[in-house]
């Protein structure tokens, strides 16, 4: 097993906040070379002072399929390629069926499934050069529906599917598929929920436990991607050890 990542080039999406700004980070100190992706540019120029390595801020809105093809074409012109794409972006505005604001159900699929899945089709090609990885951020939501949470266990779903296609399609050509599964990670992420019963219980969810720290999933996130290459790590489920 390979603990570095010496001269390798990373693209990370969501990586403005939370598990993808702790992932950037933990690549970047094993020697990656990372382009960093978010809509919140401010947030990404932070992240490139505190990194240990060059770090290349993408302003991306991964819902726009230009912004997605520019974000890519900008890391290979940087880095001369691509060999790991880390597809994290995402939202959760958990809330009933019944009555929901569907313009919420719009931003999760556009940004948690299209989104990722417009990543993966432009990544893709250079990833196939490098016989690279695509790792995808799903979610415990990806494998166990519940209720309030119908629309972003859907995308999640969704995400696995995909993945799953994916790797058939392409394992043979030599570029690995990897799914991460967390459970509750504390980030920003359940503060956008807008229905106030459901933001009232994610908080009090939060505070009943030893949450995961984004870093706990950048760890899982190196050990994917430092194995041999015959070795396709496909899916990593992690939760809290205080989560049912
Ligand atoms: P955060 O809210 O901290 O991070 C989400 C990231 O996604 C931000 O960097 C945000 O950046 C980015 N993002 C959102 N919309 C877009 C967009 N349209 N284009 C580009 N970037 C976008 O939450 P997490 O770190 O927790 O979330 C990261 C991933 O982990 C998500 O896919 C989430 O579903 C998944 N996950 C999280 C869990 C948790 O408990 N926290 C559990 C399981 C999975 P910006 O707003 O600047 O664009």
């Amino acid at each position: 097993m390979s603990t570095t990542l010496d001269g390798k080039v990373v693209l990370v999406t969501g990586a403005s906040s939370g598990i993808g700004e702790a992932t950037a980070l933990a690549l970047s100190a094993k020697g990656a070379r990372v382009a960093v992706g978010a809509r919140r540019a401010d947030r990404l120029e932070s992240l490139s002072r505190k990194a240990a390595g060059e770090v290349l801020a993408l302003e991306l809105d991964v819902t726009d399929q230009e912004s997605v093809r520019a974000a890519v074409a900008e890391t290979v012109e940087r880095f001369g390629g691509l060999d790991i794409l880390v597809n994290n972006a995402g939202v959760m505005l958990s809330g009933p069926i019944v009555g929901a604001d569907t313009t919420e159900w719009t931003r999760m699929v556009e940004t948690n499934l299209l989104g990722s899945m417009y990543m993966v089709h432009a990544a893709l090609p250079y990833l196939l050069e490098r016989k690279g990885t695509v790792l995808q951020v799903s979610s415990t939501s990806g494998r166990t529906a519940s209720a309030n949470s119908g629309v972003y266990a859907a995308t999640k779903f969704g995400v696995t599917a995909f993945s799953e296609s994916l790797r058939q399609e392409v394992t043979a050509r030599g570029v690995r598929v990897v799914v991460i599964e967390p459970g509750f990670v504390a980030t920003e992420l359940a503060s956008h929920i807008t229905d106030p019963t459901i933001q009232a219980a994610a908080q009090k969810m939060a505070a009943s436990m030893r949450t995961l720290q984004p870093e706990d999933i950048a760890d899982a996130v190196l050990y994917a991607v430092t194995q041999p290459e015959h070795v396709a790590v496909n899916e990593i489920l992690i939760r809290p050890t205080d989560q049912t």
